[in-house]
């Protein structure tokens, strides 16, 4: 199998999942994440990260509403795993980052707090609330934190029901290059 049908294969069977407390499921909000990053001209490298950044979502079994039951199921650590042994660092970095990433603008952006989903906000808490001043200037000496915060926004932004994006066969190729 190559990397495409490897998610391909995921996104068959889990991207009908609800994505947690939103109107839209797995693979449209990781297929609207992509156009985000394809509109804002991302590189295909981030392309690819906004596609696949919730991919740690689809390797367990945990039910959608686990946010809500108060556990943590960590998907940043599995998918940043599974995108490790896929892609590299280039990938998975900022996928590993992208929860971190929240709890970052949470800490400097008052308004990006301000407008989280309900759902957002309660996954915040488990994943330990917005930064103090130190985590924050320790999260801006990572490398791949503008990459990130940039994917964190994608990501933020793609939950709109029904919207029409290009489909998963669209990235095939892109999949294989990166
Ligand atoms: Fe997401």
């Amino acid at each position: 199998m190559d990397r495409f049908e490897e998610v391909a294969q995921l996104m068959g069977a889990r991207g009908g999942d609800a994505y947690f407390g939103e109107d839209v499921s797995q693979l449209e909000h990781a297929l609207q994440a992509a156009w985000l990053a394809s509109e804002a001209d991302g590189s295909p490298t981030m392309i690819a990260a906004a596609l696949l950044h919730d991919v740690g979502h689809l390797l367990h079994d945990l039910s959608e509403d686990v946010a809500k039951h108060g556990v943590d199921t960590r998907h940043e650590e599995d998918g940043y795993r599974w995108l490790m042994e896929r892609f590299g660092p280039s990938i998975a970095e900022p996928v590993r980052a992208h929860v971190a990433a929240k709890r970052y603008l949470c800490a400097v952006e008052p308004e990006y707090f301000a407008r989280l989903s309900e759902a957002s906000l309660q996954s915040l808490a488990l994943q330990g609330g917005p930064f103090n001043a130190d985590e924050v200037l320790e999260f801006e000496r990572m490398p791949w934190y503008r990459n990130a915060v940039q994917l964190r926004r994608w990501d933020d932004e793609a939950k709109t029901p029904g919207l029409k994006v290009p489909s998963l066969e669209t990235y095939s190729q892109l999949l294989c290059i990166v």
